[in-house]
């Protein structure tokens, strides 16, 4: 299945994208994609409801902005360095271990909102990532049982603001969490759809020009490693998420770095999960 949810920032209702092209509303059966219909098994009653035609809902105006597939989660948990070129571009060395960092959920945004340039910044740059959606909760579990725990995939961009990152002193967060900045969707695509997430084409272009190109099978630690790995320091809950990690062409691994500048457009896409579109705007006040 393939979930959407739709309507104004903050006021986002759940939905489903039909194999046939159709979106339609779930919102007189679900009230939203979120912890606790994750947690209640929600997508089974969602399948069953798929399965039955969608009794009750209507057709989604063609025109209604796409949010994010699912709610804020409690938790944006990310994955530093996790391609081997990506982590020579940045320098600091490769991992031996995965490195983790967390995003700030109020930078949660829809597959096709404008990223806002924050005040102050020079150095914004992309970073197309395989998002993994978590479907129960994860404490303390082994990599074979890793990818029970996945509700769903979804592409998702890591906006990063670099001088904030790397200038300003302590850990990665000043410069991923402005608002704008977590873009996911367009929609959520259900684990069963996704037969190996390690086999899957990962891209971003900026105006046009494909900046990142490459595939999942070259992260340094998979999917069902990075859950297990990361259940280890903290309990993941339904509706959370984790970005797994860049590969390289990233802004600053370039000689001259191309940061984005206001006006620019970038599209992050992964196989079979659809592509986010980003229009790069200043921020208002500046
Ligand atoms: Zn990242």
């Amino acid at each position: 299945m393939k979930l959407i949810r739709f309507g104004d920032e903050g006021r986002e209702k759940p939905g489903i994208l039909l194999p046939d092209g159709r979106r339609l509303d779930a919102s007189s059966e679900f009230q939203d994609y979120d912890e606790g219909f994750f947690a209640a098994g929600g997508l089974d009653v969602l399948g069953e409801w798929v399965a039955d035609g969608c009794p009750g809902g209507d057709v989604v105006d063609p025109l209604a902005r796409l949010g994010p597939p699912v709610k804020r989660p409690s938790k944006l948990v990310c994955v530093g360095k996790n391609y081997l070129e990506h982590a020579k571009e940045i320098g600091e060395g490769i991992p031996t271990e995965p490195a983790l960092f967390m995003k700030a959920t109020s930078a949660w945004s829809g597959p096709f909102d404008d990223v806002i340039i924050p005040r102050g910044s020079t150095k914004l740059d992309y970073e197309v990532e395989l998002a993994v959606v978590i479907g129960r909760v994860a404490t303390y579990v082994d990599e074979h049982e890793a990818l029970a725990c996945v509700a769903g995939y979804a592409t998702f961009c890591d906006f990063s603001e670099r001088a904030f990152q790397k200038e300003m002193g302590g850990q990665w967060t000043k410069g991923k969490s402005a608002d704008s900045f977590a873009p996911m969707g367009p929609w959520l695509v259900t684990a069963e759809e996704i037969a190996d997430p390690q086999k899957l084409r990962l891209w971003c272009k900026v105006n046009g020009e494909l900046r990142q190109n490459s595939w999942t099978g070259d992260m340094l630690f998979s999917v069902r490693q990075l859950i297990a790995y990361i259940s280890r320091f903290m309990t993941l809950l339904p509706g959370d998420v984790v970005a797994t990690g860049t590969p390289c062409g990233v802004a600053m691994g370039r000689s001259p770095p191309r940061y984005l500048q206001a006006g620019d457009f970038v599209e992050c896409g992964v196989e079979g999960l659809g592509e986010l579109a980003q229009r790069v705007v200043a921020s208002k006040g500046i």
